[in-house]
C-alpha cells in the first residue's frame, strides 16, 4: 500500500517537477535563489521547494520548514503517546490544555461539521480504528460493535474553552482529515517571512502554492485520475492557492466479500463514503478549510456537495471544487472552468456546477 501510495505521490510530483525545472532556469534571471527538500513526516511523502533573495535564505527557510512540520506532528500524531491529540484521548472525561494550534484545528473542525451536517466528524477515530486503517490489519467490523462504536461518535461533545478541551469517556479524536492542509497554511506563511514570494509544496498529494513561479508565471498541479491513480486526470494552474484531494483510491483494501473499503468514513453508518463520488479536490486559498472540506464533501455526495459550494458563494468566493463521479463523469465549478486555468487530460465528460443566483 505504501508503495502504492508512494507511486501516486511522485506521479503528480513528476508535473510538479516540470514546472521547478523551468523556474530553476528562469530563477537565474529573476536573480531568485531555489532550494528544494524531500522528506517523510505524518505518514507520507512530502517535498518542499522555495525560492528566495539568495540560497542561504532558502535553505534556513526549508530547514525551519522541516522544523515546523515535525513540531505539528507532535501535536497531531494519534500514534505519540505525548501528542496533544493522545493526551486529549487519554483524559478523555476531563479538561486538558492544548497549544493553539491544536485550538485552531478544533476550531475548524467544528464549523466545518456543523456546516456538513455531522458528515467530517473527528470524533470517528474508534470505527477508522475497527476497519484497521490505523494499522493496516484490516477487517470489516462486526456491525454490533460498529452500532456500539457510533453511539460515541459526536463532534458536538467536544468541549473548547480557554486553551482547554474535554471529550466525552469513550470519546476518541483524530486530525487526519485537516493535519496536512493546516501544515500547508504553517509552512506558506513560514516561507513568507523569509522573504520568499514563490513556494510550491506537496503534502502527500495535497499540494499549495506560495505566489506564482518565479517567471510570473502560474504553478502547474494535476489531480490524479482516481480510477487509475497512476495517471493524471487534469491540469490545473495556480498561484497562491492549495489543491487538496481526498479519494477513494488512497487508502483502501478489498474484503473477503470482493467489495473496495477505503479510508473516508461515512459518520452516518460507519462505513466507507459511498455517496457516488470517488474524488474531490477542493481548490481555495486556505490550505486546512480545503483539507476539511474534501473529506467533508466527498462524504456528502454531488448534490450535497454542488448545494454547499452555492452557500459559499456569498462568503469564501474564491473556493472552487473538481468532483468525480463513479460513473466517471468530471464535475467542475462554474468559476474554475470560466477561469481558464482547467485542462481536461482523461476522455472523461466534464460537466458544470452553476452558480445559482436565485438561491
Ligand atoms: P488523505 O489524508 O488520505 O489525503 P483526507 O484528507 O480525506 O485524505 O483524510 C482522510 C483521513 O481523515 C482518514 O485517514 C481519517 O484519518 C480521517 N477521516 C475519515 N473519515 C472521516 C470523517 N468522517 N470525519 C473526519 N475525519 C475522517
Ligand atoms: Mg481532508
Amino acid at each position: 500500500m505504501k508503495s502504492r501510495l508512494f507511486s501516486v505521490v511522485m506521479c503528480s510530483i513528476c508535473i510538479l517537477l516540470t514546472g521547478c525545472q523551468k523556474s530553476k532556469e528562469n530563477s537565474k534571471n529573476s536573480g531568485q535563489a531555489s532550494s528544494s527538500l524531500d522528506l517523510f513526516a505524518m505518514d507520507t511523502y512530502m517535498n518542499l521547494k522555495v525560492f528566495c533573495d539568495d540560497m542561504d535564505t532558502a535553505k534556513k527557510a526549508l530547514q525551519d520548514g522541516e522544523t515546523r512540520i515535525h513540531e505539528l506532528e507532535s501535536l497531531f500524531s494519534v500514534t505519540d503517546p505525548d501528542s496533544d491529540v493522545s493526551r486529549i484521548n487519554q483524559n478523555a472525561g476531563n479538561f486538558t490544555e492544548i497549544h493553539p494550534d491544536t485550538e485552531i484545528i478544533l476550531e475548524t473542525a467544528r464549523r466545518i461539521h456543523t456546516e456538513s451536517n455531522g458528515a467530517l466528524s473527528v470524533s470517528i477515530y474508534p470505527v477508522l480504528k475497527e476497519w484497521g486503517f490505523t494499522t493496516g490489519n484490516y477487517q470489516i467490523p462486526d456491525s454490533e460493535i460498529l452500532r456500539d462504536l457510533l453511539d460515541s461518535v459526536d463532534d458536538t461533545q467536544i468541549l473548547v474553552q480557554e486553551h482547554q478541551v474535554s471529550i466525552p469517556d469513550q470519546m476518541q479524536i483524530d486530525f487526519g482529515a485537516l493535519a496536512k492542509g493546516y501544515t500547508g497554511d504553517q509552512l506558506i506563511s513560514l516561507f513568507r517571512e523569509y522573504g520568499a514570494e514563490s513556494a510550491l509544496i506537496n503534502l502527500g498529494g495535497n499540494v499549495q502554492a506560495l505566489g506564482t513561479k518565479p517567471d510570473g508565471n502560474p504553478w502547474n498541479v494535476a489531480v490524479v485520475n482516481p480510477f487509475e491513480p497512476e495517471q493524471n486526470m487534469c491540469l490545473l494552474q495556480i498561484a497562491d492557492k492549495a489543491v487538496i484531494t481526498s479519494g477513494n483510491y488512497e487508502r483502501y483494501f478489498t474484503g473477503e466479500d470482493g467489495q473496495k473499503y477505503w479510508h473516508i468514513i461515512d459518520p452516518a453508518d460507519g462505513f466507507p463514503a459511498d455517496n457516488g463520488l470517488v474524488s474531490v479536490t477542493v481548490i481555495g486559498e486556505n490550505g486546512l478549510l480545503c483539507d476539511a472540506l474534501s473529506t467533508a464533501l466527498f462524504i456528502m455526495g454531488t448534490e450535497q456537495a454542488a448545494a454547499y459550494w452555492q452557500t459559499l458563494q456569498n462568503s469564501v468566493s474564491d473556493m472552487d471544487m473538481i468532483l468525480v463521479t463513479e460513473d466517471r463523469k468530471i464535475l467542475v465549478t462554474e468559476t474554475l472552468l470560466e477561469s481558464g486555468n482547467f485542462q481536461n487530460l482523461s476522455h472523461f465528460p466534464v460537466e458544470v456546477i452553476s452558480y445559482d443566483k436565485t438561491d
